[in-house]
């Protein structure tokens, strides 16, 4: 039952073959058997998962009319508030905050019937590429448990592809949802900026932070994405316009006559060899469907590492602020009457770990007077030079294509000590951000010199994510054909392969 889809999942509870507390029990059971090794999970909640399953069997029992995912069983990335469950972001200075509300995406879970079995591990407060910057350890890609899952979703990203759920949530300030789903060989995707409410979602870098869904299938991941998106009154960047037909969109998986656009600045050099083998392929396969491929230009993506790294450990510095000892969280220091200032230092030192510290004091650095025009200021019209590039190659193409990261998962421990390193990692996924689209990864094939998941990135314009889907949901019928089975058949460790 755990290996199917979430739609098939779905389709057996409505016809009565299985029950949601039977299913997310199966799903429990393969937590206890397999997390000691991914530890994709902070917190399991399975007191209230099989609560809440109950609830819905009752409310399907009595014949009313559920959501399409009702019941089905899903990993929520520890950054989104949960009433009365921990919700750490990975640091360790939250450590044991119950959050008394819920964020705006858990009521809408929790309104369509969604199972929520845990936190999920992460980057702490969503700043890496590995989930090695937790402050609780870090996860394992289930592929070969000595690699990284990729981050900073990596734990929502490992739940999924370890099959502990068949849905999970995560968050993409920089790609945190499309490198780690193309690391472990799933479907993420980090929606229009604004299409899913960040109430309730700890911030990081507020003009780039944006929720999104994980599933095994583009399918799976559309329905979440429905679930998830909408408009809130209170988020005040939250888009008022009606969610984008995404389901539909995943169900007709049509590129006939579909312009694609590879995008000449992400690909070529520093891409791994099967990495880009991979990619050419699927553009082949796109091609063949009767899609016209052809190259665009976005000459000011070469600065588009350098602009994040200054205006998201910015906007960090801000945010972090509230972390302050005094409202919640870790308070460490409170001695002898030490003062508040001293209490703050000394909870701020311990409470933050090493990458978290190294952007607040980026940022500050960045935005202080003197220094903002050459730095934050500099950043900004670069991001402005990027919302132009992509506009000007929106008009030759329905949607661009790149690979999703340019290698495989790599070791753990070896980028870790190496920030330049592990920042390189998001080149081609940082775009999409800066210029508030949105973006889906979806698994392309094993690259020949090390076995590994590759990521073929899709991108559309603002309120377009149903293209995503259209594009993403053929070109995956299409692969699934040549190869005969879904790709974590092939997925050595935890008895994948079968
Ligand atoms: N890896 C990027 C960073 O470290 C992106 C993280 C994210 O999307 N949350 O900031």
């Amino acid at each position: 039952m755990i290996r199917k889809t979430a739609a098939q999942m779905a389709d057996a509870l409505a016809k009565g073959e299985t029950t949601s507390v039977e299913l997310t029990q199966a799903h429990l059971d393969r937590i206890t058997a397999v997390d000691g090794q991914v530890k994709a999970f902070l917190h399991v909640d399975a007191e209230g998962a099989l609560a809440q399953a109950k609830s819905v069997d009752t409310r399907r029992k009595s014949g009313e009319k559920l959501s399409p995912l009702a019941g089905i069983p899903l990993a929520l990335k520890d950054v989104l508030a949960q009433k009365g469950v921990p919700t750490t972001a990975g640091s360790k200075i939250l450590e044991g905050w119950c959050p008394p509300y819920d964020s705006t995406v858990v009521s809408k879970l929790k309104d369509a019937g969604v199972v929520i079995m845990g936190k999920t591990n992460m980057d702490e407060f969503a700043m890496g590429s590995s989930t090695e910057n937790s402050g609780y350890g870090p996860t394992f890609n289930p592929w070969d448990l000595t690699r990284t899952p990729g981050g900073s979703s990596g734990g929502s990203a490992a739940a999924v592809s370890s099959f502990e759920a068949p849905l999970a949530i995560g968050s993409d300030t920089g790609g945190s949802i499309r490198q780690p789903a193309a690391l472990t060989g799933i479907v993420g995707v980090r929606p229009t900026y604004g299409a899913v409410s960040r109430f309730g979602l700890i911030a990081y870098s507020s003009s780039l932070d944006q929720a999104g869904p994980f599933g095994r299938t583009v399918l799976d991941t559309a329905l979440l994405h429905e679930v998830m998106a909408g408009h809130d009154p209170k988020d005040a960047t939250s888009i008022n316009a009606p969610v984008p037909a995404v389901v539909a969109a995943a169900k007709s998986g049509d590129v006939k006559g579909m312009k694609i656009g590879v995008i000449k600045q992400l690909q070529g050099e520093g891409y791994q060899k099967g990495v880009q083998a991979r990619f050419d392929e699927s553009l082949k396969e796109l091609a063949s469907l009767g899609a016209e491929i052809v190259e665009v230009d976005c000459p000011s993506f070469e600065y588009a590492l350098a602009a994040y790294y200054l205006i998201a450990p910015s906007e960090c510095s801000s945010n972090l602020a509230r972390f302050d000892a005094m409202r919640y969280g870790l308070r460490t220091g409170d001695v002898n009457g030490a003062s508040a200032e001293a209490v703050m230092s000394a909870t701020r030192d311990a409470g933050f770990g090493r990458e978290v510290k190294r952007r607040i004091i980026l940022g500050t650095y960045a935005l202080s007077s003197g220094y903002y025009d050459a730095y934050y200021g500099s950043a900004q019209k670069i991001r402005t030079l990027i919302i132009q590039d992509y506009a000007k190659a929106f008009t030759k193409a329905d949607v661009l294509v790149s690979p999703t990261a340019p290698t495989t998962a790599y070791k753990i421990g070896e980028k870790v000590d190496d920030p330049m390193a592990m920042y390189l990692g998001d080149v081609a996924t940082i775009p999409v951000n800066l210029a508030g689209i949105c973006g889906m990864s979806l698994p392309a094939g094993l690259a020949e010199e090390d076995n590994l998941p590759v990521g073929f990135q899709i991108m559309a314009p603002a309120m377009q994510d149903h293209r995503l889907y259209q594009a993403g949901a053929a070109l995956e019928a299409a692969l699934l054909s040549k190869w005969g089975a879904p790709i974590l058949d092939k997925a050595p460790a935890l008895g994948g392969s079968k």
